[in-house]
């Protein structure tokens, strides 16, 4: 085993034994970059270290005796001489980049008498002391863990005593004092003389890096970002070049490309006559790298030229430390630059057209959410910063919005008739407040999760939404809304960010506009390296229409009740669910059935030959039941009834647990006609649309089936009544008729359940609903506990539990192809437009995703990036 490598002896793809610093310094060094010489301890010692009770074993200490030999002889320097004394860096450096969580040693190698030779040598004393008092510090932080305060306290007196600023402004005998004050409180601390040995410095320091893998917060940092902690921490050692010599010196961190707008231009700041130490504290003020051009024009050409070296060589943005010794660059580590989700866009699409990487990488390289930037409004950042933040609640649907407060769809209505931009606050919406929600900017209720009903219509009307924002109280009745000091009455405004489910007081800034041209170059690259169908969840025309400027491939889940939701049609939908008998259950859905014909034509039509899902009616009895005493009073009026009978009916319905209860093929069960009459309804505008010579693709679904008896049932009712209506209208149709799998029973019995069915389309939402058992509407009380302590680590109606919901819909994909039978299978819950849980999907053999319109770009990358990962195993 070999435990220390020379950076000439590593690449770019050692990252495992070299750590991502490590392997990156060989690359560079091996490409004949300015780089100072050094070696790397494999991050496999780091484990050692550990097994061997905190200390070096000899087999390493062996190789790093000889690595040091090495260097010394590249370098023309050696430790403690006399002449040419080497001073290296010890830093840390983990596969996976840990920024700031682990330490670094500087100048290591200074005692007195070495600082005495490296003063003489540059005829620089201040540079040299300076060097061993920054040294002592470091070393004692770091390795004999005394505080640094108590170092910067003497330094502090010094200063005031002698009224100067720096400690290279002292004459040297003030500096001698300071730094014999130093070794006093290592001696106090330690009971021991600081060592002046180098080998001994080193040794010890590479050991203090090791232990600093398993400190608080590099231990905090792994468990957020699911870094594991068996993967250690390499330690690279490298002669030091120094950025505080003199005035020509310096040092500085740069981006080979703006990774917040991702412009082409360099982006970073330096320091002149400084170690990389004092800009991250902060002590004094960088300059923006631009400066450097004004002073130095030179340098910035070199560092401009050295930077775009690199990107072309890593074909990717790189962020660069470099230090400039005396008017010499050097590169002291790159890696790939993060940056926002535009600038992720911009850069890969910009370097696809500078011919440095190819589109399936371009495609590789977008995070698939961050298209939905493209789509909706931001606030600027800055207004952000400077804006009152009010509360946090989920990022619901993504976007920004800002405007007057309501708290009522007939408000919001009336005040966007008006000219008025508003955002409807409410505790939480129901299918009566769409008229709102569609004149409002933006939505925000106080509860609810990220499937509720205020989540899953704005996300489909592509509106910004924050809900389950349990941070504000909201009263509907006195027309406020709370969050904590602040109280905002009907009038005042609001700004909502969606993307990350903040409220802010008053109005916020939008950023500039976006380009759609890069929207559409995205859903090129993907249609071409995707082999997976995306559909849209879409219930009107509009919807339609949207998801096909998005090029979907149908529509995978039309919600029929949404259409029985307009306010015209509610009264006449109570009627029918509050019927006592068949006839008058009758009489009521002939009044809903010419809007469902109307309503199903227009949406047939504008999709044409693309196929469409249909689903019938599903959703919990109490979603129809009377709300209000107006409510109640319009039923009075259109059946003839007493108020007092309707409320008994009504009462008589009531549920307990509504999410589990008289819905979907529940529904149909009992009461056949309502099916009866949607597929007579569906089917006649179908075959009127065929006699107009335009073809559909009609698929019926139905919902909620645990029994494939219940869906022998159903679908002998709805392919009796289609073909009853297609022979009646004379044309010829084809449809098919397949179910959600949404309830657990389903996907263990899917082999039976798909014989009956043409398609499956799995109902993720209430398949983690009852998989879980955490009800839908409810679960945002505790999700937030459930995430700080780790049950999971994201919401499982976000992106898909894989364990437990994902092994029911490998289990039901399996059986389901088991049969032998050619089932179409694919999901619409709202996992279909999240990235992660795409891959998953696609992964146990779906064809189709189906989501709301406005994820449908999301979609489309993520089922590209599952197909070119699939390609490249
Ligand atoms: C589901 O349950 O995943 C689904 C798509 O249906 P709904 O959200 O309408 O219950
Ligand atoms: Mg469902």
């Amino acid at each position: 085993m070999q435990w220390v490598y020379d950076f000439e002896a590593g690449s770019k793809e050692m990252k495992d034994i070299l750590g991502g610093k490590g392997a990156n310094l060989a690359e560079m060094s091996s490409i004949g970059l300015p780089v100072p010489q050094g070696f790397t301890v494999s991050t496999k010692v780091n484990f050692e270290y550990f097994e061997n009770n905190n200390k070096l074993p000899e087999a390493v200490i062996k190789e790093i005796d000889e690595a040091v030999k090495r260097l010394e002889e590249k370098a023309g320097q050696k430790f403690n001489d006399a002449k040419n004394p080497l001073l290296v860096s010890v830093r840390s450096g983990a596969a996976i980049s840990m920024p700031g969580m682990m330490d670094t040693v500087l100048n290591l190698g200074i005692n007195e008498e070495v600082a005495e030779t490296i003063g003489k040598n540059t005829d620089n004393y201040p540079f040299a002391y300076d060097n061993y008092r920054r040294f002592i510090q470091m070393y004692s932080d770091v390795v004999l863990e005394i505080p640094k305060s108590k170092f910067d306290k003497v330094l502090e007196r010094h200063q005031l005593e002698t009224g100067v600023k720096t400690f290279k402004e002292f004459d040297k005998e003030r500096m001698l004092k300071v730094i014999k004050e130093y070794l006093e409180i290592v001696k106090m601390n330690t009971g021991e003389d600081f060592p002046i040995e180098a080998r001994d410095q080193l040794l010890k320091a590479i050991e203090a890096v090791f232990r600093s893998w398993k400190n608080e917060r590099a231990i905090l940092y792994r468990k957020i970002n699911g870094i594991s902690d068996s993967l250690g921490t390499a330690v690279n050692v490298q002669r030091m070049v120094f950025g505080n010599y003199d005035g020509t010196s310096g040092t500085g961190v740069l981006f080979s490309r703006n990774p917040s707008s991702g412009k082409d231009e360099l982006f970073g700041e330096f320091l002149f006559n400084a170690q990389g130490e004092d800009v991250v504290a902060g002590i004094r003020t960088p300059e923006p790298i631009a400066n450097l051009k004004d002073h130095h024009p030179e340098l910035h050409k070199e560092i401009f030229d050295l930077a775009k070296k690199l990107e072309n060589h890593y074909k990717d943005v790189q962020d660069i430390e470099f230090t400039i010794e005396r008017g010499k660059v050097y590169l002291l580590q790159t890696r790939n630059g993060k940056r926002t989700a535009k600038a992720a866009i911009k850069i890969a699409m910009d370097l696809v057209k500078e011919g440095l990487i190819d589109e399936k990488t371009a495609l590789l390289r977008i995070p698939a959410d961050s298209v939905s930037t493209l789509l909706h409004p931001d606030f600027s950042e800055k207004s952000k910063a400077e804006g009152t933040m009010l509360a946090k609640g989920l990022a619901a649907s993504p976007g920004a919005a800002k405007g007057k407060v309501y708290f009522s769809a007939e408000d919001i209505v009336k005040a966007s008739q008006r000219g008025e931009d508003c955002i409807l606050v409410r505790k939480e919406t129901s299918p009566e407040d769409l008229a709102g929600m569609l004149n409002a900017k933006g939505i925000l209720t106080s509860r609810g999760g990220m499937t509720s009903h205020a989540a899953v219509v704005a996300r489909s009307m592509g509106k910004t939404c924050v809900a389950g924002c349990s941070d504000v109280q909201v009263d509907e009745d006195a027309k406020l809304v709370k969050a904590g000091e602040h109280t905002l009455k009907e009038g005042d405004y609001i700004s909502i960010d969606g993307s990350d489910g903040s409220v802010f007081l008053g109005e916020l800034n939008f950023e500039e506009s976006k380009t759609s041209d890069e929207l559409e170059v995205l859903l090129d690259w993907s249609d071409k390296y995707s082999k997976t169908l995306v559909r849209a969840n879409g219930d009107t025309p509009t919807d339609a229409k949207v998801a096909i400027g998005f090029r979907a491939d149908g529509i995978g889940l039309c919600r029929t009740e949404h259409m029985f939701f307009d306010k015209d049609r509610i009264t006449s939908v109570r009627e029918m669910i509050l019927a006592e008998n068949l006839e008058e259950r009758k009489v009521a859905l002939e009044k809903i059935r010419p809007f469902q014909e109307d309503d199903f034509y227009n949406i047939l039509k504008t999709m044409g030959q693309r196929p469409i899902t249909v689903r019938l009616l599903d959703p919990p009895l109490h979603e129809f039941l009377p709300k209000t005493e107006q409510d109640v009073m319009d039923l009075v009026e259109q059946t003839g009834k007493t108020k007092e009978k309707i409320e008994a009916v009504s009462d008589s319905l009531h549920e307990f647990n509504p999410m589990l209860g008289h819905r979907g093929c529940r529904l149909a069960l009992t009461y056949p006609e309502i099916y009866e009459m949607q597929t007579e309804a569906l089917i006649t505008a179908a075959c009127k649309l065929k006699k107009e010579n335009i073809e559909t693709a009609v698929e019926i679904m139905i919902p909620l089936v645990g029994f494939n008896e219940e869906l022998v049932i159903l679908r002998k009712l709805v392919q009796e009544t289609a073909d009853r209506i297609i022979k009646d209208m004379g044309v010829e149709l084809s449809y098919k008729i397949g179910t959600m799998i949404e309830i657990p029973r389903a996907c263990l019995t899917a082999d039976k359940v798909a014989m009956n069915a043409d398609f499956f389309s799995f109902g993720t939402n209430d398949l983690t609903q009852m998989t879980m058992g955490f009800s839908r509407d409810d679960v945002n009380v505790f999700m937030g506990e459930y995430i700080d302590k780790k049950v999971f680590d994201v919401n499982p109606f976000v992106t898909i539990d894989r364990e437990g919901v994902g092994q029911l819909v490998k289990m039901a994909v399996e059986k389901a192809k088991s049969t032998g039978k050619d089932i179409k299978i694919g999901v619409c819950g709202e996992h279909g437009g999240d990235p992660s849980s795409i891959e998953f999907l696609l992964s146990c053999g779906l064809q189709y995703v189906s989501c709301s319109p406005f994820r449908i770009p999301v979609a489309k990358i993520a089922s590209a990036q599952y197909h070119i990962r699939q390609e490249m195993k």
